[in-house]
């Protein structure tokens, strides 16, 4: 569609096309609505949202995906978690969590992230509604009677737009949100998860494991096996100088650490492939929505890793704004109006705070080895045991 066009049709812009803004872009753009997404990165290049890390997908994502097409996209990416089991370093015994008792044909897919990546940036290329302009940069945002006015960088090439609705899917430090005046809540956790794919020993069997230990909670994610090597994405978290020192660290001398901070339970480490490392907090921005401005996923509210929560939360809130852009247009508001995204503010803020608790407390409780928190940890675990209602609540919040 021309430029001059997309113009006249109230577009939306998405700033960031990583695997929220992707996303949002599938779920909102219609004909009376035409999106277009700005990334920053070219498609398929390193870096930016599609990292090599793996993201666990819940039930109710999968729902989701399969809703906008994506994933029939994904074909046998995905990897089904039959069975989660939770232990604590240290300690014999654990709890543990199998597809069947929740009658669901999985407890969840593990997806790495170029492979969501690619179906995502597929599906855009299809769509007749969703203009993608990457690599380029939106620059700067004013707001407008109509909008934003945006300033978008594209080689040596600048281009002025405005937007009817902005949505920031820019990540958590979303330079243009900063300009506008919006300012972060953070609460550093002090921790650093090492993310990586590794090669195990015997088949995973569509476990995945999650391990408190003395450093904090250590995680690892079945993938489909590559060229008969068994594989499975791991996200450790540990101090800061000891999460630095391991990213540097030969493989030879990695592998005992990570085996010993695991225990014997899914077999021998055999390999580490590329790692990455990533400051982990609970970061808010201070505003989620202005007239013609919405901020979604990290930019919007950026999680701890250890409950697999954060682009899923993303996600449904994805789904929620793009339904209420669409009911704008039925009605004929305007979708950058306030009273239209009030209604989306209105509608997620329960899932969200629920959510973003849900995973502070999983932080806190299990995070660190002072004597109180490792009992009640124990306690914990014993409970979700033993107290069926209990466990059911655990699991709904952690499947979505
Ligand atoms: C170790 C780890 C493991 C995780 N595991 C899980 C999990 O298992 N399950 C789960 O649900 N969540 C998980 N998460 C959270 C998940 O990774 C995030 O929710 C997700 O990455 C959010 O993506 P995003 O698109 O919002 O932001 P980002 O991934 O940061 O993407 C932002 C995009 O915007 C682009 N951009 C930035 N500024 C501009 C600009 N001015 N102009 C144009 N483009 C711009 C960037 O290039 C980038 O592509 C994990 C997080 C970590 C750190």
């Amino acid at each position: 569609m021309p430029l001059s066009e997309f113009q006249h049709k109230r577009p939306i812009v998405v700033v960031g096309g990583g695997m929220t803004g992707a996303s949002f872009a599938l779920a909102a753009a219609g004909p009376d609505h035409p999106v277009m997404v700005v990334e920053a990165i070219a498609p398929g290049g390193a870096g930016g949202g599609f990292d090599a890390r793996s993201t666990a997908l819940s039930w109710g994502t999968r729902r989701i995906f399969e809703a906008l097409g994506v994933w029939d996209d994904l074909g046998a990416a995905p990897c089904p978690i039959k069975r989660i089991e939770v232990s604590d370093q240290g300690h014999l015994g654990g709890v543990s969590f199998d597809h069947r008792e929740q009658g669901l044909e999985a407890l969840g897919y593990v997806v790495e992230n170029h492979a969501l990546g690619s179906a995502l940036q597929e599906r855009i290329a299809a769509s007749e509604q969703i203009q993608m302009l990457a690599p380029a940069n939106v620059i700067s945002a004013r707001p407008v009677p109509a909008g934003m006015e945006l300033t978008i960088r594209q080689g040596d090439d600048e281009l002025e737009i405005t937007a009817a609705l902005t949505v920031l899917a820019d990540g958590g430090k979303s330079s243009i949100a900063g300009q506008l005046g919006i300012g972060r809540r953070m609460k550093s956790y002090q921790q650093y998860a090492l993310a990586g794919n590794i090669a195990l020993e015997k088949p995973h069997r569509n476990i995945a494991y999650e391990r408190f230990t003395k450093h904090g909670p250590l995680a690892v994610l079945p993938l489909p096996a590559l060229d008969g090597v068994h594989r499975a994405s791991l996200v450790w978290t540990l101090p800061e100088p000891l999460a630095r020192e391991n990213l540097e660290l030969a493989e030879d001398d990695l592998l005992p650490r990570l085996q010993r901070d695991f225990g014997p339970g899914m077999g021998r480490v055999t390999a580490i492939g590329g790692r990455g490392c990533f400051p982990l907090r609970l970061s808010r921005a201070s505003e989620q929505a202005r007239p013609g401005l919405v901020l979604l996923g990290n930019a919007a509210h950026t999680l701890h890793p250890v409950a697999g929560q954060g682009f899923n939360l993303a996600l449904r809130d994805c789904t929620a704004l793009a339904g209420i852009v669409r009911e704008a247009a039925d009605r004929r508001e305007w979708p950058g109006d306030m009273a239209v995204l009030q209604r989306y503010l209105d509608q997620q803020e329960f899932d969200q705070e629920k959510t973003i608790l849900f995973t502070d407390l999983l932080v806190s409780l299990f995070s660190g080895n002072a004597t109180a928190k490792a009992l009640f940890r124990r306690l914990g675990l014993l409970a979700l045991d033993l107290f069926p209602p209990m466990r059911q609540s655990f699991v709904k919040n952690a499947v979505g």
